[in-house]
């Protein structure tokens, strides 16, 4: 039989050692197999011609027949545009371009009868197409085109030939050889049960469908398939996990929880609160080993649920541990946990890496000898001299902060892990989640604490900030604070900091009557935490800085938030920021600043900053517009893999639905050898050879 992994691409007819080459460099298209799941990204549906009256906006492409009656040139500087009045007897459509007005002009003829497609838009009641492609309708042979793929190739490949089209025949070809069915990738239950295509099938209907619903059927098989095995490999993960640990099993609510529940709590707990430390004690008191990550957006009281989770362990006999990115932020929550505590009777103690000699060496020894009930600390923690007796919980804040390899070590700080609880401030979108997280329970808090005020957003031009300073000076006045942020990314770190040192000197000239704290990355980090504390305690008014401040750092007195450059932030990235102001009972403000000639893009991302203070709504949007690959912790992790076809965006719903079919096989078969599971063994064993070390997502 054909065996299409092992064979070159470059003995396929029509491909040969040049275009091989190309194929190589420009596709990683080295074999036949590559070739074969190189799938085209998109399809038009060239069987049919619609009519003008007939279309709307949400048709991904469509083909018109008609005559173009005249030709405008409208707008101006970048909007300026050549539009083409496009009739088909039914209504008019105008085609849209950007660049390139006089080759078109010179090109298409108004009154020739012309075949065009492209992606319909509404403009203003009218159906648009910009940039669309056009063919004179002669000739094209409509009944022989069907639904026609469209394959990527770069600038390289179409200088030599080797465009779209070309590809479609070299996968003709390839289709042709394929006279056998190929070995299926899921085990047949599964295919029926599902009634996904066959995969011999799928392969071949995706690359040349003859119908929009043969095509859809082929694209649902394959991306099944992806994301099933994505998921049913965190699955196993999981439940190996779960299996070779057992979790310290904490059947107690006891004394110091309740005591501090009835006694000490200065607020009653909001109904996400509840809901989820009903999640954490249900872990906690199953046997299993917890390993949650708790999402909610700043300000939403994750530290208050992290300390009861706490409590449950002291309640069972166990130490704790709560593991912040920074000093400062280790500081606060050692403030704040021993204040809520006092009186309990426990021993908190802060561990930090300024903490040195005796002091540290007493912590260290209540660490060991169980005598430190709950410890507060940065990554000091996860140090070789640093031993508990009975380390039952781990809670980390801010997760995204710390990196995969770091995480890992905090298991090796006793026999049997601890309970597990991260925190992440970052809003990731459920379906994200579940894949980079896979692994991981989520729990939510999707409330803030009553009485919140919502911050208010506006959006400002660099050019004219007269308004912003005078706003500042009445707000300064009024006893409060404020943030100045700047944008500071490595590759252009000198004119970042430059723009800081500018910046800060100008307002120091515009504040005389305050004290400006000014605070970056280069900074050491007792400096920058020397001046955070400064700004805390209200000696200085005014903090510019870059994003160092995005993390949790907590000065209620703070209302007002200026973001600078704010083109130049992500929208996660703004929203963080945003959460620094808000935290006290005054109305907050945040202002961002952009240059007057910003894109569509940046304007788009302002608009949704300036309209919620939703941080999933947030989120589901920046996912939308970058694509999951840009999003904070898929670097990271590496996860921005080889989804072909899925969408982490979009297909949530079939994400949900395959990670419980992949969670229920591993329940039933948790290593996958009963006989009718041996092909998913196989296939797994073969994903973990991959690149991508899927084992490294936790
Ligand atoms: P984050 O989730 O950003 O870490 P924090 O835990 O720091 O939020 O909580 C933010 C503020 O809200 C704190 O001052 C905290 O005391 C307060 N808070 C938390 N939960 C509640 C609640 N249920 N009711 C009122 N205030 C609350
Ligand atoms: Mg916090």
């Amino acid at each position: 039989m054909l065996d299409l992994e092992s064979c070159d691409v470059k003995y396929l007819t029509g491909v040969g050692p040049a275009r091989a080459a190309l194929l190589a460099s420009e596709l990683e298209v080295h074999t036949l197999k590559d070739l074969l799941y190189t799938f085209p990204y998109k399809y038009i549906d060239r069987s049919r011609i619609f009519q003008i009256r007939e279309v709307d906006g949400s048709m991904p492409y469509i083909q018109l027949r008609g005559r173009i009656q005249s030709f405008e040139q409208r707008g101006e500087g970048p909007r300026k545009r050549l539009v083409a009045f496009f009739s088909d007897g039914t209504g008019v459509a105008e085609l849209v371009w950007f660049q390139g007005a006089k080759y078109i002009v010179d090109r298409y003829r108004p009154g020739v009868e012309y075949v065009v497609f492209g992606k319909p838009t509404m403009y203003q009641g009218r159906v648009n197409i910009s940039h669309p492609e056009i063919d004179p309708e002669a000739s094209l042979n409509l009944a022989e085109m069907g639904m026609q793929p469209y394959y990527n190739t770069t600038e390289r490949m179409k200088r030599a030939g080797l465009n779209s089209a070309a590809i479609r025949k070299l996968v003709a070809n390839l289709l042709s050889l394929i006279v056998e069915p190929l070995p299926e990738t899921l085990p047949d239950w599964l295919v029926a049960k599902e009634h996904l295509m066959p995969l011999t099938q799928a392969l071949k209907s995706i690359h040349n469908p003859q119908t929009p619903m043969e095509l859809r059927l082929a694209q649902a098989r394959l991306k099944y398939e992806e994301l099933f095995y994505v998921q049913l490999n965190l699955a196993r993960y999981q439940s190996d996990r779960s299996r070779r640990f057992r979790g310290f099993p904490f059947p107690r609510i006891g004394e110091k929880f309740n005591s501090f529940y009835k006694e000490k709590l200065p607020f009653s707990l909001t109904e996400a609160q509840k809901r989820v430390l009903k999640e954490i004690r249900a872990d906690v008191g199953s046997g299993r080993q917890m390993n949650r990550l708790l999402q909610g957006d700043v300000g939403s009281g994750k530290t208050i649920v992290a300390l009861m989770a706490m409590l449950m362990a002291i309640d069972n006999g166990y130490q704790a541990c709560i593991m912040a990115p920074t000093e400062i932020l280790s500081e606060q929550h050692y403030a704040n946990i021993s204040s809520y505590l006092d009186g309990l009777g426990l021993r908190v103690e802060l561990l930090t890496g300024s903490i040195k000699g005796k002091r540290r060496q007493t912590i260290l020894e209540g660490l060991a000898d169980g005598s430190v009930n709950i410890l507060v600390s940065t990554h000091a923690v996860l140090e070789d001299p640093v031993q508990f007796a009975r380390f039952g919980m781990a809670v980390i804040d801010e997760q995204h902060r710390f990196g995969v390899a770091q995480r890992a070590r905090l298991w090796k700080k006793s026999d049997n892990p601890p309970h597990i609880l991260v925190m992440t401030a970052t809003p990731i979108p459920r379906t994200l989640a579940m894949t980079l997280y896979g692994d991981l329970d989520v729990s939510v808090i999707d409330e803030l604490p009553p009485g919140r005020k919502p911050i208010r957003t506006s959006h400002h031009y660099s050019e004219s900030m007269t308004g912003v300073y005078a706003f500042l000076d009445r707000v300064l006045s009024e006893g409060r604070q404020a943030y100045i942020v700047y944008p500071l990314i490595e590759e252009s770190e000198k004119i970042d900091l430059k723009n800081l040192e500018e910046g800060y000197a100008f307002i120091t000239e515009r504040f005389p009557q305050y004290e400006v704290s000014k605070v970056h990355g280069r900074m050491k980090p007792s400096e920058k935490d020397a001046e955070m504390q400064r700004f805390k305690r209200g000696e200085t008014r005014i903090m510019v800085a870059t994003t160092v401040i995005e993390v949790g750092v907590d000065v209620p007195n703070a209302s007002v938030m200026i973001i600078e450059e704010a083109h130049r932030f992500g929208l996660s990235q703004l929203h963080q920021l945003r959460g620094r102001v808000g935290r006290g009972a005054e109305q907050s403000f945040c202002m961002l600043v952009t240059p007057g000639q910003i894109g569509d893009d940046t304007r788009h991302r302002i608009e949704i900053m300036t309209s919620t203070c939703d941080g999933f709504e947030i989120a589901e949007a920046d996912l939308k517009l970058r694509g999951p690959g840009d999003l904070e912790g898929t670097q990271q992790s590496g996860i921005a893999f080889d989804l072909k076809l899925a969408n982490l965006a979009r297909d949530g719903q079939l994400i949900g639905h395959v990670r419980g079919v992949a969670r229920e096989i591993i329940e039933s078969d948790p290593t996958l050898s009963s006989h009718q599971n041996l092909l998913l063994a196989k296939v797994l064993a073969k994903l973990k050879k991959s690149p991508f070390d899927w084992s490294s997502i936790s």
